[in-house]
């Protein structure tokens, strides 16, 4: 069901609320939920989105997320049918799920028009919407919901797990992945306009108070983790000019050789093992 974000009316289908007659704005083409963010939203720098689009595909940093990503759908919402990613970017995760799962529905929102250009080259075929993950304008709507790397941009994010598991059917599953560790706060994540680090247990505990029930909590990018700690602390001082980007612009013998090591991680995950640390988590949870 659709969610009227201004009488919270309840509809399926038509564009129009049927109660008060809101509907979404359009720009560049998307339906516009929170059209006043789309371009000023905060808590990213959309010029990025570029650079992201060019090197994403190839880094093993994103293959490395993707696998673990389709892993965590196959095993615990193999029979999904219909899917929404928030903050989808330029589309990279989603284009690996609709690969994957060619019969599903697939739905990406970003706050930022600018990142859904990009990702609708992409993904001719899956439906994109600009919105604000605090206010999303569904019911009971998905069987899976996907935040990768969107949580610790948003100061609420208690809200939007709310907001999210409102979104889910009932039994419907939520995989998040954040940043993890605050003792690895650096000037990467003031470039990326991160709002927190995630402590081991934070996440967990945050998805639970929103309604739902841990399946799966791991660490990951674990055997990474001291070339990560190098990297981040030779530039830790707060405004130090850091790019981002150069942590990503790495040799293809490295690109190639970090990949296979996380290979190994991520076939230590989907045996049922649980990482202890790691520059990331993932979290699977259901709806209660
Ligand atoms: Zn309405």
């Amino acid at each position: 069901m659709k969610r009227c974000l201004i009488c919270n009316t309840y509809y399926d289908l038509q564009r129009n609320c049927p109660s008060c007659g809101a509907f979404p704005a359009k720009l560049g083409g998307f339906d516009a939920y929170a059209p006043d963010l789309a371009y000023g939203g905060g808590g990213f720098k959309p010029s990025y989105f570029a650079e992201l689009a060019r090197l994403e595909e190839s880094n093993f940093w994103f293959c490395a997320r993707n696998k673990i990503i389709l892993w965590a759908l196959k095993k615990y919402a193999p029979r999904f049918t219909s899917f929404l990613e928030i903050g989808c970017g330029t589309g990279y995760v989603l284009s690996g799920v609709a690969k994957n799962f060619p019969n599903a529905s697939l739905q990406g929102s970003e706050i930022f028009v600018e990142g859904l250009s990009f990702a609708s080259q992409r993904l001719p075929c899956v439906n994109l919407m600009q919105m604000d993950a605090r206010a999303i304008p569904f019911c009971e709507e998905f069987d899976v919901v996907g935040a990768f790397d969107v949580l610790e941009h948003i100061k609420e994010d208690d809200v939007v797990l709310r907001e999210i598991h409102r979104a889910l059917k009932p039994q419907g599953i939520i995989i998040l992945t954040v940043p993890q560790h605050t003792w690895l706060w650096s000037a990467a994540d003031e470039y990326a306009c991160h709002e927190r680090r995630y402590a081991s247990n934070e996440i967990l505990s945050k998805v639970k108070a929103a309604g739902f029930y841990a399946l799966k909590s791991t660490s990951f990018i674990t055997t990474l983790l001291p070339a990560m700690m190098a990297s981040r602390f030779s530039k830790k001082h707060v405004g130090e000019k850091y790019d981002l980007t150069a942590e990503l612009k790495i040799s293809p013998i490295l690109n190639f050789t970090f990949a296979r090591i996380l290979d190994l991680e991520i076939s230590a995950i989907k045996l049922g093992i649980n990482l202890p640390v790691g520059g990331s988590r993932l979290v699977v949870c259901q709806k209660i």
